[in-house]
């Protein structure tokens, strides 16, 4: 089977959904596409004192409900068909959770591992002054991604107030604390994926306490998630990166993990790495992806034995697949649902921002929790009357949010 693009499998949810709820021709067709994108080329003065041109990205694929929203990547990668998928997956996800935002994604081509830091800087203060003039805090307001973090985002807050003239926090969220960040922000996807597999197990008649679990990638996200599920009581019984992975069907130390690549960058070299680790196709009850999208696909869905699989990453299950493992029935949490804890902290960062007013840790948190619940309630029950998978259920919950804003708001002029 051909491989699809990572629009495509966007827009073949979409479809979906969209035909389950008998959405009008010219809504759907209106609320699959991206409203604005904007490519930028623009030089990058390198170490070496030579020039490099980079091209980056912001898709703005729906603002209906609210402010553009959405994080920034930086990988190889990154080209106009991802960035639309992952624009188009954050007006949902919001949609889902019931933030009011829209979504948005932007990114840079760059591999940021050849980068110094430096480099890294000047090209980031240049992506942002290149896509300033559809930003801003009530308009577009860019996030953490695959590549960029705290720092990133002080980068970038830095520049636009600079170039504004006075400071701006609540134009990128997922700052660091000490320049109006969040407390839980960094840990708030990581937290989500494990409060929506927490849901899952119970809708499953599963205790977590007795599962044993795998986590795919092992960056913020896959980290924190593995972390924050081994605290409650489940085993960890693979983790894996781009170097490798490690299993132990008796448990991974998650913390020594975490420590070993803060040190080593990665994975490679902690006890018991194999470079071929086939993590997804192991014997667990519950998987988690956590890397990137297209990795659950036609070539290895026969193979998997897990029985929940809960998406941390965007994307990573094929149409294909999902189907076929749907049929067989593994339960799948979807990414617009699994992922949301990110943008929804996000999301109270921005408050926290416009209020100047911090909540402590336990606030953030217990809402987060609140917000994932309901949200997971919502999409059951829909599943449930509608006779649907989780991932069809979430879409037709969000569309129909982003349809009905979108018709009551009427069609301008
Ligand atoms: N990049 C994250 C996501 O895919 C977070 C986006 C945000 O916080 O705006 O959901």
């Amino acid at each position: 089977m051909k491989q699809l693009t990572s629009y495509e499998v966007a827009q073949i949810q979409f479809d979906k959904a969209a035909k389950l709820m008998n959405l009008k021709k010219g809504l759907q067709e209106y609320l699959k596409k991206p409203n604005r994108e904007l490519v930028v080329n623009f030089p990058v003065k390198m170490d070496n004192g030579e020039i490099q041109l980079f091209t980056g990205y912001r898709v703005q694929h729906n603002d209906n409900r609210g402010p553009f929203k959405g994080g920034v990547r930086y990988h190889p990668n990154v080209d106009i068909d991802e960035v639309r998928a992952l624009a188009s997956w954050m007006t949902w996800k919001c949609a889902v959770v019931n933030i009011p935002f829209g979504g948005a994604k932007g990114g840079v081509t760059c591999d940021p591992s050849k980068l110094s830091l430096a480099e890294l800087e000047r090209m980031t203060r240049r992506y942002i002054t290149e896509i300033r003039p559809i930003i801003g805090p009530a308009r577009d307001i860019p996030a953490p991604d695959v590549n960029t973090n705290e720092q990133t985002m002080a980068w970038m807050m830095d520049t636009y107030s600079m170039e504004e003239g006075y400071s701006i926090p609540d134009v990128v969220t997922g700052k660091p604390i000490c320049c109006g960040g969040s407390l839980g922000r960094r840990e708030a996807t990581g937290r989500g994926v494990m409060f929506a597999t927490k849901e899952a197990c119970l809708q499953n008649k599963m205790k977590l306490e007795k599962c044993t679990v795998a986590v795919q990638g092992f960056g913020n996200v896959g980290s924190i998630a593995a972390q924050l599920i081994q605290a409650e009581g489940a085993k960890i019984v693979a983790v894996s990166d781009a170097s490798g992975g490690i299993y132990n069907p008796k448990g991974i130390d998650v913390l020594k993990a975490q420590e070993h690549v803060a040190k080593q960058k990665s994975l490679l070299g902690f006890p018991g790495h194999n470079k071929e680790l086939k993590l997804l196709e192991l014997p667990v009850d519950i998987l988690i992806p956590a890397a990137l999208e297209n990795q659950i696909t036609g070539d290895n869905m026969k193979n998997i034995k897990a029985k929940i699989i809960v998406e941390g990453a965007n994307g990573p299950t094929t149409p294909e697949a999902d189907e076929y493992l749907t049929k067989k029935g593994v339960f799948i949490v979807p990414d617009i649902l699994a992922n949301a804890g990110g943008v929804v902290v996000s999301y109270f960062e921005w408050v926290q921002n416009i209020q100047k007013l911090f909540w402590d840790e336990k606030e953030v948190n217990d809402r987060l929790q609140h917000i994932i619940h309901r949200a997971y309630g919502e999409v059951a029950k829909i599943a449930a009357e509608k006779k649907t998978d989780m991932r069809t259920a979430a879409f037709v919950l969000a569309i129909g949010r982003v349809a009905e804003a979108t018709l009551v708001r009427g069609i301008f002029p």
